[in-house]
């Protein structure tokens, strides 16, 4: 898949944020309330991507403001990372009606905004949100679906990938709406989160990337 291609040709950010706000190219928009561009520092080392908004991030426009997002921003802070310094986004910018999963021809529609997002922040680290989020990140970086399914295995594990031109650190873990329910993830996802600050203290340190994929 060529993601350069995918690209939205806009003068910024706030150009980019207007066309999400003004989007029609799914059938979600006519069921939402507010897109949800996402939001954070556009010079951010890090970037989190969700599944999809919710209820109360489609009545906020903003990203992981609700229960979910709430045990997020706190399993983020107890392994040192403050949400403010993270950019944080989803898949797909409009809430699925009843929070159903997003389907594959409106995760094709958004994927512009998202590819755009990825290329103008150049993270060094993206965290995957659950599995809908690691897959799709993953299989745009190469890796046959079938490899990236399944979230149990592949979390907590580093994929030095290339997108587009970037070269970038993928890691997946669990969704914080599924720690909700299991508390047991909680130290899984906290764990997981700890290898962020080693990978980007590392580079910090001079370090070169690799690129040997996992
Ligand atoms: N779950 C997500 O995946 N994203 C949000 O923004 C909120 C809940
Ligand atoms: Fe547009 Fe994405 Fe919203 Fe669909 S989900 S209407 S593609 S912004």
């Amino acid at each position: 898949m060529d993601l350069i291609k995918l690209r939205i040709n806009v003068a910024g950010y706030d150009e980019l944020v207007q066309l999400m706000l003004s989007c029609t190219k799914c059938d979600l928009h006519t069921t939402r309330k507010r897109v949800v561009p996402g939001e954070g520092p556009l010079n951010a080392r890090i970037m989190i991507i969700g599944e999809a908004p919710g209820e109360k991030e489609d009545e906020e426009g903003r990203p992981f403001v609700g229960a979910a997002g709430q045990l997020l921003t706190k399993l983020l802070s107890n392994v040192g990372i403050r949400r403010e310094e993270v950019y944080i986004t989803n898949i797909v910018k409009c809430r699925p009606p009843g929070n159903r999963d997003p389907e594959p021809n409106e995760i094709e529609a958004c994927k512009p905004y998202l590819i755009t997002q990825i290329f103008m922040i150049k993270p060094q680290v993206i965290i995957c949100l659950g599995r809908h989020s690691a897959r799709e990140i993953l299989v745009m970086a190469g890796y046959p679906e079938k490899s990236v399914s399944n979230i149990s295995s592949i979390r907590g594990k580093v994929f030095n990938v290339r997108l587009g031109d970037l070269n970038v650190k993928v890691l997946p873990t669990y969704h914080p709406a599924a720690a909700l329910y299991n508390p047991k993830l909680r130290g899984v996802i906290e764990d997981d989160l700890r290898k962020i600050r080693a990978i980007i203290n590392k580079d910090k340190g001079g370090g070169i990337l690799d690129y040997l994929g996992s």
